[in-house]
């Protein structure tokens, strides 16, 4: 629940952007803020010494991943992750073509932002990174396009910012397939989709696909500013040398965001909230029926409500706002609403949450 400043309140159904999975006040990750801040706060820059939080975390993190995950990069956002993971890429493979895929978001910094499959986004702000192939999103032909010169693709499991769109079955597995016979190295950008959102842990679990870069991000630190890209000591150890320091960050691994997002996992798995979610998409599903909706995408508590027009959407959204209900839009899917709330929010908080987005979607409907 949040509260603005007249004491009115809000249900929560965007976490702040997929952040706050465990929700805005988890006394556990409270608690291991204020522990980490009484010890200690920044020591060093990243990486010069070994610090107990940055550990731990690494070690709960890579004990829930695939062996092959084993070597965690803590930096200090989402896209700072992209960053590390595209150099990583170039460093490992030699090469420097890049494939992503039309809709995808990877984040705002330039490396990144040259990754977006959106050409407004991007067009301010050219020239951008060269060498980037944009392919559509789930078409099985155009991975001809991976190439011995690619030196990897980086994709969203399920993508967010176009709406939420789940690829084909197979389709995930037939570009691991094309990567590994081309040596391009796959990155799964799971910045959105970790921890559990989409009903899994990690999205990359619905397929079984292994990536050979995760990269993590949002709920990562628990509320607090943490991203991490996750490799192999094989590929990441390349970042080691030619440059010795492949990638620098002041405060990556922040050891008050490494507490913070520990205590949130812990939180996680200890109460099965992933699993958790996968049934209250069911409560969602059951409960927003509509002429209006036309369309309900996604997995777990990663939805997207697709209306007939961006207009209607527009109306939806800022009804629902008036009534006391957090949602929002996409970037690339101006006819669609976003529902991804905290992983906690109660069977009877979705209830009374959806009855008031229906009470909205009516109200456009009547008016
Ligand atoms: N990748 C994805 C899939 C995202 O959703 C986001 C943030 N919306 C980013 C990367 C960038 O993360 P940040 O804003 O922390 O840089």
């Amino acid at each position: 629940m949040l509260y603005d400043v007249n004491g009115k309140v809000y249900f929560d159904l965007i976490s702040g952007i997929a952040v706050s999975n465990v929700g805005h006040h988890q006394q556990h990750v409270v608690d291991a803020i204020k522990r980490q801040a009484d010890d200690y706060l920044h020591l060093m820059v990243y990486g010069e010494y070994i610090q107990s939080p940055q550990l731990k975390y690494a070690q709960l993190l890579t004990s829930n991943l695939p062996e092959e995950l084993s070597n965690v990069f803590f930096v200090s956002s989402g896209s700072e992750a992209t960053e590390g993971a595209l150099k990583l890429a170039k460093r490992f493979t030699r090469r420097t073509e890049m494939i992503s895929f039309q809709n995808a978001y990877h984040g705002s910094t330039q490396g990144a932002l040259s990754m977006a499959g959106n050409e407004e986004l991007k067009n301010s702000f050219r020239p951008l990174l060269p060498a980037i192939k944009i392919l559509p999103f789930d078409s099985v032909t155009h991975l001809e396009e991976i190439t011995e010169s690619t030196a990897c693709v980086l994709i969203e499991p399920i993508q967010g910012e176009s709406g939420i769109r789940i690829p084909s079955e197979g389709f995930l597995s037939k570009l691991k397939k094309r990567c590994v016979e081309k040596g391009a190295l796959l990155i799964f950008d799971e910045i959105q989709t970790g921890f559990g959102r989409t009903g899994k842990l990690f999205a990359f679990e619905h397929d079984g696909v292994v990536p050979d870069i995760l990269l993590l991000g949002k709920s990562l630190g628990g509320g607090m500013p943490l991203g991490a890209f996750i490799s192999s000591r094989p590929i990441m150890q390349s970042l080691t040398s030619d440059p010795a320091l492949g990638h620098i960050t002041t405060f990556g691994g922040h050891p008050v965001c490494c507490a913070a997002g520990m205590a949130a996992l812990e939180v996680i798995l200890k109460e099965n909230l992933h699993e958790q979610a996968a049934l209250k998409e069911k409560q969602f599903r059951n409960l927003l029926v509509h002429p209006l909706i036309t369309n309900i995408r996604g997995k777990g508590l990663f939805l997207s409500l697709e209306f007939e027009s961006e207009e209607t959407a527009k109306k939806v959204i800022s009804t629902c706002i008036e009534k006391g209900v957090i949602v929002d839009w996409f970037l690339f899917a101006p006819s669609c609403m976003r529902i991804a709330p905290p992983l906690t929010i109660t069977e009877k908080q979705i209830e009374t949450a959806c009855r008031l987005i229906m009470k909205s979607i009516q109200q456009i409907n009547e008016n």
